[in-house]
């Protein structure tokens, strides 16, 4: 799996480093991070803060991890998150969330992962109650994964605010790929951090860094966000030259994800899919047997997932060119035919 004459649409964190980015790693001036001396992590973390207009960011290892991290600062063990019934930190975090810090979650469902302001609104429980759980936080994701790369309307977002203040709680974004958002809506990027109090983005995703997550916010929560990080073992030492990735990934990888794009939708015609709900990089294709269709696609070079016994994800990123995505819309049309 994965070999070099494979194309791989299983997801868009297989990407490889390119050159360019290995030798921007290899220069990176580094020091230790875990006493605050790698000029390099800072220079990310002030640069990323800097796009989204929040006040602070701090570098994680994985994306998961700054969620973990977000979701923490605003919701105590015993209170709840609400979010999307098929959201990432619900489906695929392996339960982090309650497991490390009893946090429970309730969900509603929404239209390939969108936000449901009527849903949401009807699902809060008060802050103090002998009977119901707290609800202490609203999680949306964006763009939303398993819903199929949905870029959440920024207005949308926006609507969420007057119930997040009245309520006196916080609101998660999970923008793992916020920068496909950003690409495919034309929003800044300020606009998207607009309206989160706590914001987590992946630069391991569609932009090809090969590790590297932020959570961003307030001074106070990202300082809190430090000590926790080092207890759930994630201080890490000289790593500017992860930075130096994800630095490079943000000058060079951004403004390329329209290509990605395009070729989501291109594969999205081939297969059948609705090319109107393909918004950026990710395609579900509902098919009547998902582990024929792997099997099928991978005997002809095509890597791709099964999401459920009758879908099948397709993902496009860096390392896949126009004449492989045309190469894999060819085979994925004879897979999903059958
Ligand atoms: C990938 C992803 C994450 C983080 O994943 P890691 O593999 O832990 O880096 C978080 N949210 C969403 C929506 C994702 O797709």
């Amino acid at each position: 799996m994965g070999a070099v004459s494979h194309i791989d649409l299983r997801s868009d964190t297989v990407t490889k480093p390119t050159e360019g980015m290995r030798a921007a790693m290899a220069r990176a001036e580094v020091g230790d991070d875990v006493y605050g001396e790698d000029p390099t992590v800072r220079r990310l973390e002030e640069t990323v803060a800097g796009l989204f207009g929040m006040e602070a960011a701090l570098f994680t290892p994985t994306g998961s991890m700054a969620n973990l991290l977000a979701v923490r600062s605003l919701v105590a063990p015993g209170q709840e998150v609400l979010c999307e019934s098929s959201a990432h930190i619900a489906r695929a975090e392996l339960g982090a969330h309650g497991a490390f810090f009893g946090v429970t979650m309730r969900t509603w469902t929404g239209e390939r992962g969108r936000i449901d302001h009527a849903a949401i609104a009807a699902m809060f429980a008060p802050d103090v109650s002998p009977f119901f759980v707290a609800t202490k936080a609203i999680s949306v994701e964006n763009t939303h994964n398993f819903g199929g790369g949905t870029v959440q309307p920024l207005a949308d977002i926006e609507a969420l605010r007057p119930l997040v203040d009245a309520h006196g709680i916080g609101l998660h974004v999970d923008g793992a790929r916020i920068w496909n958002a950003h690409v495919a809506s034309g929003v800044p990027l300020a606009d998207y951090g607009r309206p989160a109090d706590v914001l987590t983005v992946c630069l391991s995703k569609g932009l090809g860094a090969p590790v590297g997550s932020l959570v961003l916010g307030s001074r106070a929560m990202v300082q809190e966000a430090v000590v926790w990080r080092k207890r759930l073992g994630g201080g890490m030492r000289q790593v500017g030259m992860l930075a130096a990735a994800g630095l490079y990934a943000l000058e060079h990888h951004l403004d390329r994800l329209a290509e990605d794009h395009e070729h989501a939708r291109l594969l999205a015609e081939a297969c059948g899919a609705d090319p109107a709900a393909v918004d950026t990089n990710i395609v579900v294709v509902d098919v009547p047997d998902a582990a024929a269709v792997v099997r099928a696609a991978a005997d002809q070079g095509v890597l791709v997932s099964a999401l459920g016994p009758t879908t099948v994800r397709l993902v496009t990123h860096l390392d896949v060119s126009r004449e492989q995505a045309e190469t894999a819309a060819s085979v994925l049309k004879a897979s999903v035919a059958g």
